[in-house]
């Protein structure tokens, strides 16, 4: 087992993962820009280590510095976290080039799925279902012709993509050509290649992903599904496991499917494939190779402490246990909760005034967050994840109208109040949304857009 793990993260993930070390035995490194000096991350860990300026191109993406961190202080693995580099294969090639355990999958096996062209081939191969699509375009025509050959409406994506940039919908061949320049431009400002492709687009789909672990042994589970299909600009906002849209046989069928490529595609650690659903059927959209934001509210129902699976995998353990050892209990549903003006989404960075988190049975707050910190203007603007947990979906809602209640944050606005409006709503509390209906709440409520 590892001794010292260096967390290459900042915010409530970091926090997650030294939490992890710490029940593990295992040294913690924390690095940070300048502008985190006196973050949580920073406090808790066992070594600090400043890596740059504020800008995170200068500090959480400035690979050289994070790994002379690493050497300088005797870390054997390095946990990447969500966002930041921990998709990035020439980051982790470069951690293993110097002796250092990346936590996550293969270099290879990075490569293959951060593409998305040719994770939709290797999906396809392995037997997973899939929308239509088009290979890479090259041109205005090309994207024309394949817009024919799938059928209006189709949404046009960029191969690197990621955070929902690089997406353009056409819904007629007339918005093709606009839908192409934009995605593609997008791509180039965001991306390091501007190539896209075309996929058929699904009007009314439900988000549904599914967690597995998988050891280097070949030995692989799935941790059932979360839907997270309540979401703004294509990024989630609530999560929940089990998915009020499937039944057992339904939950059974995808995830035996998912189990069964993920063995042949050979893949190593904690993944989660995403999939939206339509009209009873599923469809790959792509794979994060990576620890998710929403991983809580699995963990919650299967008890799986999934931080500490992606280190014990990584240290070459084996998973110890199969699938039918996997057992789901009750139902969990995490709120992203930012510092941003709920109706606008604006961003609020700021000193926290007041800071009180939300307990008691069933009820978990993930947050970097304390009495008097300032929030740095310079990064994403989640402050904490609210996670209940209780033995019905009924019950859970409950949970979290009375913990979001009791949820203080005062000094900065947060996107609580849109929360406390969301899980009040009969079609939430129903289960009855698709990807749209946040959106479409928020332009009925006048708010913005
Ligand atoms: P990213 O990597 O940027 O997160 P994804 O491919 O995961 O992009 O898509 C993000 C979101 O965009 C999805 O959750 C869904 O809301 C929407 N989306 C993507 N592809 C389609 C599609 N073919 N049809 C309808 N909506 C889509």
């Amino acid at each position: 087992m590892f001794e010292k793990i260096l967390i290459a993260n900042r915010g409530e993930v970091a926090l997650r993962i030294h939490r992890a070390c710490r029940e593990m035995g295992i040294r913690t490194v924390a690095v940070h820009s300048e502008a985190d000096a006196d973050a949580m991350h920073v406090r808790l860990a066992d070594e600090a280590v400043c890596i740059g300026s504020a800008r995170s191109s200068d500090s959480y993406l400035n690979k050289p510095a994070i790994i002379s961190a690493a050497v300088i202080t005797g870390a054997d693995a390095i946990h990447p976290g969500y966002g930041f580099l921990s998709e990035n294969a020439d980051f982790a090639e470069m951690v293993e080039k110097h002796g250092i355990t990346f936590i996550g999958p293969t270099v290879e096996q990075m490569r293959l799925m951060g593409d998305k062209i040719t994770a939709r081939k290797a999906a396809k191969d392995a037997g997973l279902p899939i929308t239509e699509g088009s290979p890479a375009l090259e041109t205005v025509e090309d994207a024309l012709h394949w817009g024919k050959k799938i059928g209006y409406p189709v949404i046009i994506k960029a191969k690197d993509g990621g955070g929902g940039k690089g997406m353009k919908i056409a819904f007629e061949a007339s918005e093709v050509e606009e839908a192409y320049t934009m995605a593609k431009a997008e791509a180039k400002a965001s991306f390091p290649s501007d190539v896209v492709y075309m996929e058929k687009y699904l009007q009314h789909p439900r988000h549904i992903e599914i967690q597995v672990l998988a050891d280097k042994y070949g030995n692989v589970v799935h941790l059932g599904e979360r839907d997270c299909s309540i979401q703004r600009n294509n990024q989630k906002v609530i999560e929940e496991c089990p998915s009020p849209a499937l039944n057992q046989k339904q939950r059974d069928e995808i995830g035996e499917i998912v189990r069964k490529a993920i063995k042949k595609i050979g893949y190593c650690n904690a993944g989660t494939l995403e999939f939206l659903y339509e009209d009873g059927r599923f469809y790959f959209m792509e794979m994060n190779t990576r620890l998710q934001v929403e991983h809580p509210v699995t963990e919650a129902v299967t008890g799986i402490d999934i931080v500490k699976e992606q280190i014990r995998i990584a240290s070459g353990a084996q998973l110890g246990y199969s699938q039918k050892d996997i057992r789901f209990n009750g139902h969990s549903i995490e709120c992203r909760i930012n510092a941003e003006d709920p109706a606008t989404f604006i961003p609020c960075p700021g000193k926290i005034q007041e800071w009180h988190a939300p307990g008691g049975l069933g009820v978990r707050v993930d947050s970097e967050i304390y009495s008097g910190y300032a929030i740095p203007p310079y990064y994403d603007s989640m402050i904490a994840k609210l996670i209940v947990h209780a033995n019905t979906r009924n019950a859970a809602l409950m949970r979290l109208r009375r913990a979001l209640e009791e949820f203080v944050i005062m000094g900065v606005k947060t996107t609580i109040p849109l929360h406390r409006d969301i899980i009040a709503q009969s079609e939430y509390l129903d289960g009855q949304y698709d990807i749209h209906w946040l959106e479409n709440f928020m332009k009925m409520k006048g708010d913005h857009k």
